[in-house]
Protein backbone atom coordinates (compact mmCIF):
# COMPACT_ATOMS: atom_id res chain seq x y z
CA UNK A 1 0.00 0.00 0.00
CA UNK A 2 1.70 2.94 -1.11
CA UNK A 3 0.32 6.60 0.49
CA UNK A 4 0.38 9.58 -1.40
CA UNK A 5 1.71 12.98 0.66
CA UNK A 6 0.16 16.17 -1.26
CA UNK A 7 0.48 19.73 -0.17
CA UNK A 8 -2.76 22.35 0.14
CA UNK A 9 -2.48 25.98 0.94
CA UNK A 10 -5.36 27.51 3.14
CA UNK A 11 -7.30 26.87 6.04
CA UNK A 12 -8.41 22.51 7.03
CA UNK A 13 -11.16 23.72 8.13
CA UNK A 14 -12.53 24.11 4.67
CA UNK A 15 -11.08 20.49 3.99
CA UNK A 16 -12.79 17.70 2.72
CA UNK A 17 -11.10 14.72 4.15
CA UNK A 18 -12.37 11.55 6.56
CA UNK A 19 -9.82 12.78 9.46
CA UNK A 20 -8.57 16.00 10.06
CA UNK A 21 -5.63 16.64 12.33
CA UNK A 22 -6.04 19.42 15.29
CA UNK A 23 -2.89 20.60 16.58
CA UNK A 24 -4.74 20.76 19.91
CA UNK A 25 -2.77 21.43 23.24
CA UNK A 26 -2.84 18.87 26.04
CA UNK A 27 -6.35 20.12 27.54
CA UNK A 28 -7.97 19.43 25.04
CA UNK A 29 -10.23 22.17 26.15
CA UNK A 30 -9.48 24.34 22.70
CA UNK A 31 -7.03 26.95 22.24
CA UNK A 32 -6.08 29.54 19.20
CA UNK A 33 -4.83 28.39 15.86
CA UNK A 34 -5.87 25.62 14.19
CA UNK A 35 -7.48 24.49 17.57
CA UNK A 36 -9.35 27.48 17.84
CA UNK A 37 -10.86 27.53 14.24
CA UNK A 38 -11.64 23.55 14.02
CA UNK A 39 -13.88 24.38 17.61
CA UNK A 40 -15.37 27.36 15.79
CA UNK A 41 -16.34 26.00 12.14
CA UNK A 42 -17.03 22.29 14.15
CA UNK A 43 -19.42 23.50 16.04
CA UNK A 44 -19.67 22.37 20.36
CA UNK A 45 -20.35 18.67 19.44
CA UNK A 46 -16.57 18.48 19.32
CA UNK A 47 -16.11 20.23 22.30
CA UNK A 48 -19.11 17.94 24.31
CA UNK A 49 -16.50 14.99 23.22
CA UNK A 50 -13.72 16.49 24.82
CA UNK A 51 -14.84 17.20 27.64
CA UNK A 52 -15.98 13.85 27.87
CA UNK A 53 -12.53 12.31 27.05
CA UNK A 54 -11.42 13.95 29.96
CA UNK A 55 -13.91 13.23 32.26
CA UNK A 56 -12.80 9.52 31.24
CA UNK A 57 -9.55 8.16 29.89
CA UNK A 58 -7.71 11.49 29.50
CA UNK A 59 -8.47 12.90 32.47
CA UNK A 60 -4.89 14.21 32.87
CA UNK A 61 -5.17 15.89 29.46
CA UNK A 62 -3.27 14.14 26.11
CA UNK A 63 0.39 13.98 26.53
CA UNK A 64 2.58 15.70 23.90
CA UNK A 65 2.99 13.08 21.31
CA UNK A 66 0.01 11.52 21.47
CA UNK A 67 -3.46 11.35 19.49
CA UNK A 68 -7.17 10.97 19.91
CA UNK A 69 -10.08 10.79 17.82
CA UNK A 70 -13.33 12.74 18.41
CA UNK A 71 -16.68 13.20 15.90
CA UNK A 72 -15.67 16.18 13.39
CA UNK A 73 -19.34 17.67 13.86
CA UNK A 74 -19.98 20.25 11.30
CA UNK A 75 -16.38 20.00 9.09
CA UNK A 76 -16.42 18.19 5.98
CA UNK A 77 -14.77 15.07 7.85
CA UNK A 78 -16.00 11.77 9.96
CA UNK A 79 -13.33 12.30 12.67
CA UNK A 80 -11.17 15.19 14.00
CA UNK A 81 -7.57 13.61 15.24
CA UNK A 82 -6.23 15.87 18.19
CA UNK A 83 -2.93 15.28 18.65
CA UNK A 84 -0.44 17.64 21.33
CA UNK A 85 2.57 19.32 19.87
CA UNK A 86 5.82 19.63 21.79
CA UNK A 87 6.56 23.24 22.57
CA UNK A 88 9.94 24.15 20.59
CA UNK A 89 12.68 24.34 22.93
CA UNK A 90 16.29 25.54 22.15
CA UNK A 91 17.90 23.71 24.92
CA UNK A 92 16.10 20.31 24.67
CA UNK A 93 15.32 17.94 21.60
CA UNK A 94 11.75 17.14 21.74
CA UNK A 95 11.97 15.83 17.51
CA UNK A 96 10.38 12.96 18.97
CA UNK A 97 7.54 13.85 19.96
CA UNK A 98 6.76 15.85 17.22
CA UNK A 99 7.43 13.12 14.54
CA UNK A 100 5.14 11.14 17.39
CA UNK A 101 2.20 13.56 16.59
CA UNK A 102 2.26 11.93 12.91
CA UNK A 103 2.69 8.78 13.64
CA UNK A 104 0.23 8.43 16.59
CA UNK A 105 -2.20 10.54 14.36
CA UNK A 106 -1.78 8.02 11.43
CA UNK A 107 -2.03 4.97 14.06
CA UNK A 108 -5.21 6.33 15.18
CA UNK A 109 -6.33 6.84 11.36
CA UNK A 110 -5.80 3.56 10.29
CA UNK A 111 -7.80 2.47 13.61
CA UNK A 112 -10.87 4.48 12.61
CA UNK A 113 -10.35 3.11 8.55
CA UNK A 114 -9.22 6.89 7.39
CA UNK A 115 -8.40 7.10 4.05
CA UNK A 116 -8.16 10.72 4.02
CA UNK A 117 -6.17 12.44 6.45
CA UNK A 118 -5.25 16.07 6.50
CA UNK A 119 -2.75 17.35 8.66
CA UNK A 120 -1.56 20.97 9.63
CA UNK A 121 2.07 22.26 10.37
CA UNK A 122 1.58 20.86 14.02
CA UNK A 123 3.48 22.95 16.81
CA UNK A 124 4.49 25.51 14.21
CA UNK A 125 2.02 27.96 15.37
CA UNK A 126 1.84 28.93 18.96
CA UNK A 127 4.40 26.58 20.04
CA UNK A 128 7.26 28.18 17.53
CA UNK A 129 8.77 25.12 15.97
CA UNK A 130 11.12 26.56 13.18
CA UNK A 131 9.36 25.82 9.73
CA UNK A 132 11.98 24.10 8.22
CA UNK A 133 12.99 21.81 10.90
CA UNK A 134 9.20 20.87 11.46
CA UNK A 135 8.43 20.49 7.51
CA UNK A 136 11.08 18.13 7.51
CA UNK A 137 10.19 15.92 10.62
CA UNK A 138 6.41 16.25 9.65
CA UNK A 139 7.49 14.57 5.95
CA UNK A 140 10.07 11.97 7.65
CA UNK A 141 7.87 10.64 9.88
CA UNK A 142 4.72 10.18 7.14
CA UNK A 143 6.90 8.64 4.92
CA UNK A 144 8.24 6.53 7.68
CA UNK A 145 5.57 4.94 9.01
CA UNK A 146 3.24 2.38 7.81
CA UNK A 147 -0.47 2.99 6.94
CA UNK A 148 -3.20 2.01 5.11
CA UNK A 149 -4.34 5.63 4.84
CA UNK A 150 -3.97 6.26 0.71
CA UNK A 151 -3.68 10.07 1.21
CA UNK A 152 -1.57 12.67 3.69
CA UNK A 153 -2.39 16.05 3.01
CA UNK A 154 -0.56 18.74 4.46
CA UNK A 155 -2.18 21.86 4.59
CA UNK A 156 -0.29 25.38 5.16
CA UNK A 157 -1.97 27.98 6.35
CA UNK A 158 0.68 30.66 4.92
CA UNK A 159 2.66 31.27 1.65
CA UNK A 160 6.03 30.69 3.68
CA UNK A 161 4.98 27.31 4.78
CA UNK A 162 3.76 26.37 1.54
CA UNK A 163 7.05 26.97 0.16
CA UNK A 164 8.98 25.50 2.89
CA UNK A 165 6.69 22.02 2.62
CA UNK A 166 6.65 22.14 -1.11
CA UNK A 167 10.59 21.96 -1.36
CA UNK A 168 10.38 18.93 1.32
CA UNK A 169 8.48 16.89 -0.49
CA UNK A 170 10.00 18.30 -4.06
P1 LIG B 1 0.76 24.80 17.73
O1 LIG B 1 0.25 25.19 19.10
O2 LIG B 1 0.90 23.30 17.55
O3 LIG B 1 1.96 25.58 17.33
P2 LIG B 1 -0.99 26.49 16.06
O4 LIG B 1 -2.41 26.27 15.75
O5 LIG B 1 -0.62 27.71 16.85
O6 LIG B 1 -0.47 25.14 16.75
O7 LIG B 1 -0.16 26.54 14.70
C1 LIG B 1 0.16 25.42 13.92
C2 LIG B 1 0.22 25.84 12.46
O8 LIG B 1 -1.10 25.91 11.94
C3 LIG B 1 0.84 27.21 12.20
O9 LIG B 1 1.73 27.07 11.08
C4 LIG B 1 -0.34 28.09 11.85
O10 LIG B 1 0.01 29.13 10.94
C5 LIG B 1 -1.25 27.11 11.19
N1 LIG B 1 -2.70 27.43 11.18
C6 LIG B 1 -3.39 28.30 11.96
N2 LIG B 1 -4.70 28.28 11.63
C7 LIG B 1 -4.84 27.36 10.63
C8 LIG B 1 -5.94 26.89 9.85
N3 LIG B 1 -7.18 27.33 10.04
N4 LIG B 1 -5.69 25.94 8.90
C9 LIG B 1 -4.44 25.46 8.69
N5 LIG B 1 -3.36 25.86 9.40
C10 LIG B 1 -3.56 26.80 10.34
Amino acid sequence: MTTTLTLTQGDITRESADAIVNAANSSLLGGGGVDGAIHRRGGPAILDECRRLRASHHCRGLPAGQAVATTAGNLDAQWVIHTVGPVWSPTEDRSELLASCYRESLRVADELGARTVAFPAISTGVYRWPMEDAARIAVESVRGTSTDVDEVRFVLFDDRAYEVFARRLG
